[in-house]
C-alpha cells in the first residue's frame, strides 16, 4: 500500500471484508438482513444505492506490527488499494446508511414500506383518476361530434314519424 500515511496507521483497510447484497423489497428480505447484524462485527451499509455486508475480520497475513505478510503476491483488491481516500482518513464514506443494530434496520424498513406503500397508492389513484378523465373526454368528443341524430322513438321503441318532413 502506497503512501506514507500507511505508516501512521493499524492498517484499517485489512481489516474488514465488504460484498454487495441484494437490495430489500419486502419485510423477508430485511428479516434476513436483520439476521445479519444479530452477529458480531456484522454491519450493513448503502452507497450510491447498492446494500454491501461490511464483516470486520482481519486478514490472516496483517503483521503484528500493521504490515502486509504477503506484500509480493497480495492479491490484486490490495494492490489496487491507495491511500488517496482510504479508510484510514476518511471517516465518512459517503454511505447514505449504515446499520449497525437491528432496531436500525427495523426504524429503517418500516420509513421504506410506508413510502412505498404511499407511492402505490398515489399512482393508484393517479391511474384512476387518468382513466376517468379520459373516459369523460372521450364521452365529451363524442357529443362535440354529433353524428347521426339517433330517431325519435315511441316506448316501445318504434321510430317516431318525422313531422317536419311532412308539414
Ligand atoms: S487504511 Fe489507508 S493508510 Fe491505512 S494501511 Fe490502508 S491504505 Fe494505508
Ligand atoms: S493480503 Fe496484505 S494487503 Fe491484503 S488485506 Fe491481507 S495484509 Fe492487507
Amino acid at each position: 500500500m502506497p503512501g506514507i500515511l500507511c505508516e501512521h496507521c493499524t492498517a484499517a483497510c485489512c481489516r474488514y471484508i465488504a460484498l454487495p447484497i441484494e437490495t430489500p423489497e419486502d419485510r423477508q428480505d430485511f428479516d434476513d438482513i436483520r439476521w445479519y447484524l444479530l452477529h458480531d462485527g456484522i454491519s450493513v451499509f448503502v452507497e450510491g444505492g447498492t446494500w454491501h455486508i461490511y464483516i470486520e475480520t482481519d486478514c490472516r497475513h496483517l503483521l503484528p506490527d500493521h504490515r502486509c505478510g504477503i506484500y509480493d503476491t497480495r492479491p490484486k483488491i490490495c494492490r489496487d488499494y491507495t491511500a488517496e481516500n482510504c479508510d484510514y482518513h476518511s471517516g465518512d464514506y459517503g454511505w447514505e446508511h449504515h446499520f449497525t443494530t437491528p432496531a436500525q434496520l427495523t426504524e429503517h424498513m418500516e420509513q421504506q414500506l410506508a413510502a412505498k406503500k404511499r407511492r402505490h397508492v398515489a399512482g393508484r389513484n393517479g391511474r384512476s383518476a387518468r382513466a376517468k378523465m379520459g373516459a369523460r373526454q372521450k364521452s365529451r368528443r363524442k357529443r362535440a361530434a354529433g353524428g347521426p341524430p339517433s330517431p325519435a322513438t315511441d316506448l316501445r321503441g318504434i321510430p317516431l314519424p318525422d313531422l317536419e318532413e311532412r308539414g
